[in-house]
């Protein structure tokens, strides 16, 4: 069994190609057009929010403290759809996530902070 304890990127980036090469997606190499795989994943973000919609603030604040484990599932399981979509198209136009995190960091941490102190774009 996978886990993130002790599964590198590239390991589930193999995982998800030999998946797609069994299941004859993307012919012999297991590579799907980048751009139908943007837009699944899209379509797979849209999945995992739906698990939010009209959602409180109490009842979200009771879902990231364990509440509704039959939710917290289906998220789980629509943000590993991201997830794959997302690690085939860091295989397919040769990404190094991991880089491309780290000089995001920075970008962030080097602007100046918003008037109320946080940011949230990226
Ligand atoms: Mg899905």
């Amino acid at each position: 069994m996978l886990s993130d304890k002790y599964t590198t990127l590239d390991e589930l980036k193999k995982a998800v190609i030999d998946m797609c090469i069994k299941k004859h997606w993307g012919g012999e190499t297991g590579t799907q057009n980048p751009q139908h795989v943007a837009m699944a994943m899209t379509v797979e973000m849209s999945e995992l929010l739906e698990n939010f919609q009209w959602l409180d603030a109490h009842e979200v604040d009771a879902l990231v403290q364990g509440a509704d484990p039959e939710r917290r599932a289906r998220i789980a399981e629509e943000f590993a759809d991201v997830m794959m979509y997302g690690l085939q198209l860091m295989r397919t136009l040769d990404i190094d996530v991991s880089r491309e995190i780290e000089k995001k960091i920075g970008i962030v941490l080097d602007r100046p902070a918003s008037r109320k102190g946080r940011e949230t774009h990226t």
